[in-house]
C-alpha cells in the first residue's frame, strides 16, 4: 500500500517535443501541489525539459537512447530530429530498450507512488505492474478525439461508407457529421493492417492494464465526450489540464534582450494593428508548394502575420519575405510560442491544432484558423470548429477535409477570421472559453479537483 501523503510522482514524456512540452508543464502542476516529481529523458532531450521546467524544483532522471537501431541515425533522440515520419515506429518501438534502465533507475526512486508515462511508451506499464506501482497513461489527445478513435475502432460505424468523403455519423453523437478522413491511420484502426496499427494495438492493450489516463483537457470543453469515455471505453480518464495555464508568464527582456520578433509584435501592438500567428508544430511535413500557397494567400490577404516555420524546404518562399515586408515576418528559430500567443497583438492563429496548440490558443483566448495535417488534428478541428465554435476552417480545393490547399482560401479564411463579423464571433467565443479554462485550473474548479482525486486515489492506492 502506498498511502504516504506525498507520493512521488514519476513521469516519463514520450521523446517528441509535442509530447514531452505538456507533461513538463503537468510535472510543474503537481510541484505546485507539493508533490516530490522526477522525469525521465534522455540526454539530447535534457535541455529542453530543463528549460520548460523553469524555476520547478524537480529532478531530471537521464537514460541513454539505444544506439544501433536500424534506420535511426546516430544521436537522433526525438522524433522531431527523423529524416522522416515513416522511421516513427521503429523509433518508438527502439524505446523499448530502455526498459530495464529504466527499471533500475525506479528501484533507485523507491518508493515511487505513481508513474506518468506517455501512450507511446506501453511498456512502462510492464515495469510499473512488476514494481506495484499505478501507471497513469497520457495520449496528448482531447476526449473527443481518443473517444471518436476508440468508437471507430469499436464500432466500426463508418463500415457502410463508399468513400473516404461520404459523411457517416455515430448513433452515440448523432449531431456530428464525420468523414473517413477525419481518421488518419492510426487513429481508429481504419487501415486494420501494418506495423503503426500493431504498435498502436500494443499500446492500447498497455493502455487498457493502467490504472487510468490523464487528459490535457477540461472538463466543460468537451463533457458528453469524456462521460462517454468514462463509462463504456476506460480506463478512467482525468481532465486536469490545460496544463499550458500552469506556464508562468515569460520574463520580460530588456528592450535590448527581445529578439526581432518580439520587438516587431510590440510595434504592431503600439500601432493598434492586430497580427495572426501562423505555426503548423514541429512535425508536419509540409510540400514546397503547399508552402507557397500559404505564403501567397497570407500576402493576398494584406493582414499583418508571424509565421514560425521551419521547413526543410525554405527556397521556395525566397524573396516572400521582402514581399511582404512591413506586414509579415518569418521566423525560423525555435521560439516560446506560448510568448507568442499571449502577446496582445496576437488575434488569430493559423494552426495545424496540434493539440498543445489548441489548448495553448485556448489559454491565451486566441481564435483559430484551422489547416490540420496529420494525426488526429482534422479531429481536433472538427471539434474546435464546429463543437465548440472557437475556430474556423480552411477547406483543401477538393472539398473534402485533406487535400491541397489553394491560396484564396487562405486568404478569404484570413479576411474572415481578422476582419469579417464571424471572426468577431469567434474571437467572444474564445474569450469565453478562455475564463471556462481558467476557472477549470483555480483552486475549486473542475480541473483542480480532479487532480485532487486522482491524487487522493494514488495515496490511498493498495497492490
Ligand atoms: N513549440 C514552441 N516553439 C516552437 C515550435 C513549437 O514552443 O518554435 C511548442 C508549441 O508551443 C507546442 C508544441 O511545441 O507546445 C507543439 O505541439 P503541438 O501539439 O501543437 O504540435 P506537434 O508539434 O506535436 O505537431
Amino acid at each position: 500500500m502506498v498511502s504516504v501523503s506525498s507520493p512521488h510522482f514519476v513521469i516519463f514524456p514520450f521523446l517528441a517535443q509535442g509530447h514531452t512540452i505538456p507533461l513538463i508543464y503537468l510535472a510543474r502542476i503537481l510541484w505546485q501541489h507539493h508533490l516530490p516529481v522526477t522525469i525521465f529523458t534522455t540526454p539530447t532531450n535534457s535541455p529542453l525539459v530543463r528549460s520548460t521546467l523553469q524555476d520547478a524544483a524537480i529532478c531530471v532522471v537521464e537514460l541513454a537512447f539505444p544506439e544501433n537501431i536500424e534506420g535511426i541515425p546516430y544521436g537522433v533522440e526525438n522524433t522531431d530530429k527523423l529524416p522522416s515520419m515513416s522511421l516513427f515506429h521503429q523509433f518508438a518501438n527502439a524505446t523499448k530498450l530502455m526498459q530495464p534502465h529504466f527499471e533500475k533507475a525506479l528501484e533507485d526512486l523507491q518508493p515511487v507512488g505513481c508513474i506518468i508515462s506517455d501512450a507511446f511508451l506501453g511498456w512502462t506499464q510492464d515495469s510499473a505492474a512488476k514494481m506495484g506501482i499505478p501507471r497513469i497513461g497520457f495520449y496528448g489527445m482531447s476526449s473527443f478525439a481518443s473517444t471518436l478513435s476508440a468508437i471507430i475502432a469499436i464500432e466500426r460505424p463508418h463500415a457502410l461508407t463508399t468513400s473516404i468523403d461520404e459523411p457517416f455519423s455515430i448513433p452515440s453523437f448523432p449531431k456530428l457529421s464525420l468523414t473517413r478522413n477525419d481518421f488518419m491511420p492510426p487513429f481508429g484502426d481504419l487501415e486494420p493492417k501494418g506495423p503503426w496499427v500493431e504498435f498502436m494495438i500494443e499500446q492500447s492493450t498497455a493502455m487498457a492494464k493502467s490504472y487510468g489516463v490523464i487528459v490535457n483537457s477540461f472538463y466543460e470543453l468537451e463533457p458528453a465526450y469524456t462521460d462517454y469515455w468514462n463509462e463504456c471505453i476506460g480506463p478512467k480518464a482525468w481532465c486536469v489540464g490545460p496544463f499550458s495555464a500552469a506556464k508562468p508568464p515569460a520574463i520580460l527582456a530588456k528592450e535590448s534582450e527581445k529578439p526581432a520578433w518580439r520587438l516587431w509584435l510590440d510595434e504592431k501592438l503600439m500601432s493598434g494593428e492586430p497580427v495572426l500567428y501562423v505555426a503548423f508544430g514541429t512535425q508536419a511535413e509540409i510540400s514546397p508548394e503547399q508552402l507557397l500557397e500559404i505564403a501567397n494567400g497570407l500576402e493576398k490577404s494584406k493582414a499583418n502575420f508571424l509565421w514560425v516555420i521551419r521547413s526543410k524546404t525554405l527556397e521556395i518562399l525566397d524573396g516572400f519575405e521582402e514581399k511582404v515586408k512591413d506586414r509579415g515576418i518569418i521566423v525560423k528559430e525555435w521560439v516560446d510560442q506560448m510568448e507568442i500567443i499571449r502577446h496582445k497583438s496576437v488575434q488569430g492563429f493559423l494552426s495545424h491544432c496540434g493539440w498543445n496548440s489548441v489548448t495553448e490558443a485556448i489559454c491565451a483566448g486566441v481564435p483559430i484558423l484551422a489547416m490540420p495535417m496529420m494525426a488526429e488534428q482534422h479531429l481536433n478541428a472538427r471539434l474546435m470548429t464546429e463543437v465548440v465554435g472557437v475556430g474556423l476552417r480552411i477547406v483543401p480545393c477538393n472539398g473534402s477535409v485533406r487535400g491541397f490547399v489553394k491560396s484564396e482560401e487562405v486568404e478569404k479564411k484570413v479576411r474572415a477570421l481578422m476582419e469579417g463579423t464571424k471572426g468577431q464571433e469567434i474571437r467572444k467565443k474564445m474569450k469565453e472559453v478562455e475564463e471556462a479554462a481558467c476557472g477549470a485550473m483555480k483552486e475549486g474548479g473542475s480541473s483542480w479537483k480532479s487532480l485532487e482525486q486522482l491524487i487522493h486515489g494514488i495515496r490511498n492506492y493498495r497492490k
